[in-house]
């Protein structure tokens, strides 16, 4: 049996894995995607991604062809809408603003989303995916990982690889493989899940997610385009699936909140909704992404989102450990940024859940008039129709420089001008490895020069930002902050240098007098002592 070899194995070729071996391949990395089942899983499980996923997707050039069949969350877009038992609506959540160049939240229609990223891959000779190959085992070594199994047509074969990332789904059969439990929290709720088809019609309410909370049967509505839509009904503890599933209960479910005999079913099926997080992320060389790391039930319609956050994480470290420009301790740095993330976004799903499934009459009415008398409260409204409650997108810990400006944080995207070029979103410009931007001064010419070799050998851009104002002219290095989104963000710009991670957070955010140290600290979490 021939071995094939590869830097990266990645198991599984859902929307996590997929993506993932889009921002390899565009790091120009070896990858083999291993998928066991024949082809794309052509039904949808999302329905619902936000701006992270949007950046993470437009880092690989697929975010404008992705958007066409997106629904934007906005004033004048989709909002969540949270209905008390009598059908009023008691807290709208419509967040408008765009600080990261994307609206807070998108439907969207999950087949077309895996389509596009599957298309994505051809444009990469270095990337492969093999459907209908089961990984069997997965053993590792000191210095590389093996893959077994059987393809669909009942041939073994073997995997030779550097790295692997077990993007295998919930129930992911490689990290049961490596021992790792998950945790789980005490949380399994069955909910008949619909998606459906009807005519768009301009009186009918297909742009708001609308959530029912009443105790009898909650429920949930998502819009997406060309009349798509998710319905989801809590399940009671007597029913059974197959009453469930029985089309005259669900016509008369439908007929609860819709014109059901307008809508087509297109896919019905009970699920059962757990909300867990695996104890550890990596094993050696083998790490865990998506819902293999963990689960979350989709009441903050999250589920998705960590996963794509978890390979925009994950994608250019692996790169850079891979080509050698930065030690495997980089990878430790993965667990520690995102398992907090994913835990909060998990205990936020949670909550929501709470509030989306009342016990009782009494609670049912009780939280929309807790909700009614907080929301008249104009920051806690504003906060709450706004931004929405998610966690925000910010490492407590991680591969960055800790101090008193942005490190940590996801950068803003706001609209920037370069040279006599037109306008574009900030990241087209940063380029898809590391960004040192010079506010007040050009780092090509200030930083010494073992600092610009240490970041040219890693393909680092030197940037220098002009502010909107300045009357200097523009040259290829330089970008202008035509809407001053940066200077509204960072507040002073005068003699500061910002560095860019790939991923788009900031790694380091200080004046230029204490560079020096700062940068020597960030270049030995990239690259160890021999920094
Ligand atoms: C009803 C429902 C509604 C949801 N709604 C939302 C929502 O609105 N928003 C949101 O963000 N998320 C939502 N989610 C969650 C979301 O669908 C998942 O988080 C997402 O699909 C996870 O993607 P993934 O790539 O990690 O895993 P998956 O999509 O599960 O893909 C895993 C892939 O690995 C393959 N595989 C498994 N084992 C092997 C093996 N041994 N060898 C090779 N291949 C293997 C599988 O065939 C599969 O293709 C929802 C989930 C459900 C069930």
């Amino acid at each position: 049996m021939a071995e094939l070899a590869c830097d990266v194995a990645i198991v599984g070729a859902g929307p996590v894995g997929m993506t993932l071996a889009n921002l390899l391949g565009h790091q120009g990395i070896r990858t083999l995607v291993l998928e066991r089942q024949p082809g794309l899983f052509d039904q949808p499980r999302a329905v619902g991604t936000d701006y992270d996923c949007l950046r993470a997707w437009q880092a690989v050039g697929l975010s404008t062809e992705l958007l066409r069949d997106m629904l934007p969350s906005g004033h004048d877009g989709m909002g969540l809408v949270y209905c008390d038992p009598q059908r009023r609506p008691f807290l709208e959540i419509r967040p408008d603003r765009r600080p990261y160049g994307f609206a807070e939240g998108y439907g969207f229609i999950q087949p077309k989303v895996d389509r596009v990223l599957l298309t994505g891959l051809r444009r990469f000779p270095w990337v492969a995916l093999r459907f209908g190959h089961a990984v069997e085992r997965v053993t590792q070594g000191a210095t590389c990982v093996r893959l077994s199994g059987r393809s669909s047509l009942q041939r073994p074969f073997c995997v030779r690889a550097r790295y692997c990332v077990a993007c295998d789904g919930g129930r992911s059969r490689v990290r049961h493989g490596l021992g790792i439990e998950m945790h789980a929290a005490r949380f399994a709720q069955r909910w008949l899940v619909l998606d459906t088809l009807e005519p768009e019609s301009p009186t009918r309410n297909l742009r708001d997610v609308q959530i029912w909370c009443d105790p009898e049967r909650p429920a949930v509505s998502v819009p997406r385009l060309y009349g798509h839509r998710r319905f989801e009904f809590l399940a009671r503890p007597d029913e059974s699936d197959a009453e469930l599933l029985d089309p005259e209960r669900i016509h008369a479910l439908l007929a609860l909140h819709a014109a059901a005999d307008e809508i087509r079913v297109l896919r019905k099926v009970v699920h059962t909704f757990r909300a867990c997080l695996a104890k550890r992320f990596r094993s050696g060389r083998v790490l865990l992404a998506g819902d293999a790391a963990h689960v979350t039930p989709p009441f903050a319609g999250q589920g998705l989102a960590i996963g794509i956050r978890d390979a925009f994480n994950l994608a250019w470290k692996l790169a850079m450990v891979v080509r050698g420009e930065a030690v495997p301790a980089l990878l430790e740095s993965y667990e520690r940024e995102r398992r907090p993330h994913a835990s909060a976004s998990l205990r936020l799903a949670l909550r929501l859940g709470h509030l989306m499934t009342p016990r009782s009459r009494l609670q049912a009415s009780l939280v929309p008039w807790l909700v009614r008398s907080l929301i008249r409260a104009p920051t806690l409204r504003r906060y709450l129709r706004e931004a929405g409650p998610k966690p925000a997108p910010r490492y407590p810990r991680g591969c960055f420089v800790r101090g008193r400006g942005f490190a940590g944080h996801l950068m803003v995207q706001p609209g920037m001008a370069r040279g006599a070029g037109g306008r574009a979103p900030l990241d087209e410009l940063l380029g898809p490895g590391f960004a040192l931007l010079g506010f007040g001064f050009d780092p090509r010419r200030v930083l010494p020069r073992d600092e610009r070799c240490f970041w040219g050998r890693r393909r680092a851009r030197l940037l220098e930002v002009l502010p909107r104002d300045s009357r200097r002219s523009c040259n290829e290095a330089c970008i202008r902050d035509v809407d001053a989104g940066l200077e509204g963000w960072l507040g002073s710009l005068h003699e500061r240098l910002v560095v860019v991670r790939p991923d788009r957070y900031v790694a380091l955010d200080c004046r230029l007098q204490e560079a020096g140290p700062k940068l020597l600290a960030l270049r030995e979490q990239l690259a160890g002592r021999a920094a």
